[in-house]
């Protein structure tokens, strides 16, 4: 069996160790006579894998113990709405950060709750940076941010400075692969399939005063108090993504923990920036500054080459290397469980296809 490196954004690479720990418990989960699969989620043995992936969770992260830690569905995506309703309900009005494509998503569904102020955007540079100064409403219910931007490859550098107005993060595709600290935030919200774990589950960090807020026609499934009061059981979780994801968090607490895991990252994402500085081929589009340690985006000098440049990379098995069908030009998406050799490999045949084809 040969498993090949894959660079895709989301869903991405699993840790091997977690995919065969899977794969051992698949049949009968530690003497249950049945896969985590067909558990009722309101079984004994269920309970504790959910328990157990939210210890961890909160210990990789030092979630602090006035905030929530919820396991929902729909996405990132269902979040841009969920958000909005939930939060929106004071003064109905939000500032938000426009750093990309995700960023716009989230401002289009706030607007149908309410006021949004952009209160900064990149969009007139092509999302190439992260804007420093901001303008803040007085009265803003709370502040939206994208952490990673997964399509155009950049990332916060240092977080807004919001004073009492919470702060409310989209960290779809860097929560746990740099450390953060959670008190600084309202609310965090990532789909998994980037750095926790497969699709189908979303986690989202709340503090508790936050919670119980929502415009009194929300429906029951997009209510953060009902899913905090039912410890994320109010309906049939995604048993199977959350016990996965404790997998993962495992595999991350072995290796050293989120810290650890920052250090390879800030290497691996270094790896291939050389390669790009080091060349007159490739060229980027990101202010060095504010470049992504989870997305590199690169081109060659042409649409072709850029087209072969993914085709021979494939064959190599080094796979999903295509840019977002919104930007075009390559993309490698180097995630937590992405290894050093994947990186490595990529960055020698980055090497030789110039060398080729200069
Ligand atoms: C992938 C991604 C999304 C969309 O996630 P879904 O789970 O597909 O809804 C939103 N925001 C960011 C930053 C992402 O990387």
């Amino acid at each position: 069996m040969a498993r090949v490196y894959n660079f895709s954004a989301g869903p991405s690479m699993l840790p091997e160790p977690v995919l065969k720990k899977a794969a051992e418990e698949m049949l009968d989960y530690k003497g249950a006579g049945m896969s985590v699969m067909e558990m009722s989620h309101r079984s004994k043995v269920y309970q504790s894998i959910v328990e157990q992936a939210e210890a961890l969770l909160r210990k990789l992260m030092n979630i602090p113990d006035n905030y929530e830690v919820l396991f929902l569905q729909g996405g990132a995506s269902m979040q841009f709405g969920m958000v909005p309703m939930n939060l929106m309900t004071k003064n109905r009005k939000a500032d938000y950060i426009n750093t990309g494509n995700f960023s716009e998503k989230a401002i289009a569904d706030a607007k149908l709750f309410g006021t949004v102020n952009i209160a900064a955007s990149s969009k007139e540079a092509n999302f190439a940076y992260i804007p420093e100064t901001f303008n803040f409403s007085k009265d803003a219910d709370y502040v939206h941010i994208t952490t990673n931007n997964t399509i155009e490859g950049t990332r916060y550098v240092t977080l807004p400075d919001t004073g009492d107005v919470p702060l409310v993060a989209d960290m779809s595709s860097n929560i746990l692969s740099e450390e953060y600290d959670v008190s600084k935030f309202g609310l965090i919200y990532a789909g998994a399939q980037k750095n926790i774990g497969p699709a189908g589950l979303t986690v989202v960090i709340i503090r508790r005063d936050l919670i119980g807020k929502h415009f009194e026609n929300t429906p029951a499934m997009l209510r953060y108090d009902l899913h905090a009061k039912e410890k994320s059981l109010y309906n049939t979780p995604p048993c199977y993504s959350i016990y996965v994801a404790g997998l993962v968090f495992q595999w991350i607490e072995e290796q050293g923990g989120v810290k650890a895991l920052e250090k390879i990252n800030v290497e691996k994402a270094k790896i291939l920036y050389d390669v790009l500085d080091d060349s007159d081929f490739y060229r980027t589009t990101v202010e060095k500054k504010y470049r992504s340690r989870m997305n590199v985006t690169f081109r060659t000098p042409s649409k072709e080459l850029d087209e072969k440049f993914v085709a021979e990379a494939a064959k190599e098995g080094l796979l999903s290397l295509k840019g977002h069908r919104s930007v075009g030009g390559i993309r490698a998406s180097i995630y937590n469980a992405m290894p050093v050799e994947g990186v490595q490999k990529l960055a020698d045949f980055m090497k030789r296809f110039e060398k080729e084809n200069k």
